[in-house]
């Protein structure tokens, strides 16, 4: 199979929003009138990323949902993206699956594949997309005002604790490893929720990094500081309420550990004004997104972990960094 048959066949689809697709030289997109394009790149390294023997379905899916996690941050609609990949061989039954994970997420938020390049190298996988956001709509880092509260959408953490048990670092009873493993390896983009908070929310981000290092950079670009509450955050771990307490593994000070700093949970934190609770409430039924409020927006810069009665934790949490 060579390099073209390989588009042809695995990366190849009619389009219906683009202009045109695959096969030229360059795709061509039509935003609406009035609409800013929205556009994110990420990209995923073997070794890096991911394990060698990572599930392709699930890699196509994750390699697509980390950008769509993007898009929703800004509260763009997701409208294309192009896929780069390098591959050490053409292995049809890998690519076959590899496409069959992308796909499948990209026909499910009507995102297209409208172009791409193809090289042999070690495995990476480079996805750009493209969405759509009403000009001057865009949700920013750069806009959390004092006084705001604060959310996170769905869980936290149970990424973390998925990878950690496949590194041999932690057990994890396999029914839990498998929870936790669904939440590592196939996140869900929070595309509607990102849709509902516009207009609504002051600032959002999505978590890639870790809760306490991605929300950093909200209260620098805006600004201000923040706390939140430790026993707010234990309850967002998924698969808490199932690890046995006699575990001493899983004391609540390392859980909440990997809760704020553990990477890969692909939810979204955004602030909004207090008057704004009911309507914050209302846009999570709208897109069936589970929402909790972790903590406020405050004056004094930097991040604080508070217990129930306000006492800042000695605990530090640090986020991950590519060249820390
Ligand atoms: P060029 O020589 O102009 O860079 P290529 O020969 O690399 O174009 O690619 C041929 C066509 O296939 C282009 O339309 C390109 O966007 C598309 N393409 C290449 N690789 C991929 C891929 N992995 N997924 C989707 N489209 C791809
Ligand atoms: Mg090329």
């Amino acid at each position: 199979m060579g390099e073209f048959d390989l588009i042809a066949r695995h990366f190849t689809r009619p389009v219906r929003r683009a202009a045109l697709g695959v096969g030229d030289d360059c795709a061509l997109l039509a935003p609406r009138p009035g609409m800013q394009l929205a556009v994110t790149s990420d990209m995923l390294l073997e070794g890096r990323h991911f394990f060698p023997d990572v599930d392709p379905e699930a890699l196509g899916h994750k390699a697509l949902a980390v950008n769509l996690s993007d898009l929703a941050a800004c509260g763009a609609e997701p409208l294309a993206f192009t896929l780069a990949l390098a591959l050490p061989e053409a292995d049809d039954a890998w690519l076959a699956a590899f496409a069959r994970g992308l796909l499948a997420l990209a026909e499910q938020h009507g995102c297209e594949l409208v172009g791409g390049d193809t090289t042999r190298g070690p495995l990476a996988i480079c996805i750009t997309a493209f969405g759509e956001v009403p000009a001057g709509q865009a949700l920013l880092r750069s806009s959390a005002q004092v006084g705001d509260d604060l959310y996170v959408s769905g869980t936290l953490g149970d990424a973390r604790l998925a990878l950690e048990a496949l590194q041999g670092r932690i057990a994890l009873p396999e029914a839990l490893l498998a929870r936790a493993r669904q939440r590592l390896e196939r996140p869900n983009p929070r595309v509607a929720l990102g849709l509902r908070l516009r207009g609504l929310a002051s600032s959002a981000i999505d978590l890639s990094d870790g809760l306490a290092g991605d929300l950093g950079h909200v209260l620098r670009a805006s600004g201000v500081g923040a706390h939140l509450v430790a026993e707010r955050i234990l309850e967002l771990i998924a698969i808490k309420p199932y690890l046995s307490s006699a575990d001493g593994q899983f004391e609540p000070d390392f859980l909440l550990q990997r809760a704020v700093s553990g990477g890969d949970d692909y939810e979204l934190a955004f602030t909004a004004p207090p008057a704004a609770r009911a309507a914050v409430t209302e846009a999570a039924r709208q897109a069936a997104t589970p929402v909790a409020r972790i903590g406020q927006i405050e004056a004094a810069p930097g991040l604080r972990v508070v217990d129930a009665a306000g006492r800042a934790l000695r605990q530090a949490f640090p986020s991950f960094d590519h060249f820390a």
